[in-house]
């Protein structure tokens, strides 16, 4: 099974407070890439992001509140196509959890995520970025398969 990444991609935008500066310079500098795209963003990151770039963007909750859920949910359900996600390394949140499930559900329905500047940097120029995608399933059909198996014989 595969999906399209269309060309104009539903992209989710996150930054821990510390890397929220970071985020918005970031977005600043690649306007005018991310304009030609559907923007969405956790609660705070959205509302900075748009008075910043006067680009509306879909907000879910703040990351603390269920954002960080409702962002791998929309993954789940394939509404979100790519993530940048500026998290905090050096510092501990009381939605970890939360934040290391989006990070799961993004790696497991193989959604292009950038967690640094760097891997953001690679990601916007990517001729990709304008172009559709098919992105596979490998990872989940695996698990299907081998879940129907095991109904099949008795867990
Ligand atoms: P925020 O959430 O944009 O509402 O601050 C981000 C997060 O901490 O996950």
């Amino acid at each position: 099974m595969t999906t399209k990444l269309k060309q104009k991609k539903d992209i989710a935008l996150v930054a821990h407070d510390h890397r929220k500066n970071d985020l918005i310079e970031w977005c600043i500098l690649n306007k005018n890439i991310l304009k030609n795209h559907s923007l969405y963003a956790t609660g705070t990151t959205g509302t900075l992001l748009e008075n910043e770039l006067k680009l509306p963007i879909k907000k879910f909750l703040s990351g603390p509140l269920g954002g960080d859920f409702q962002i791998g949910s929309s993954i789940v359900d394939l509404e979100i196509d790519m993530l940048f996600f500026f998290w905090d390394p050096l510092e501990s949140l009381a939605h970890d959890p939360d934040v290391k499930a989006l990070l799961r559900l993004a790696t497991l329905y193989n959604i292009p995520m950038a967690c640094n500047q760097s891997s953001a940097d690679f990601f916007i120029s990517s001729e990709l970025m304008d172009k559709e995608y098919e992105r596979n399933f490998a990872v989940i059909e695996r698990y299907k398969k081998n879940r129907t198996k095991q109904v099949k014989e008795g867990i």
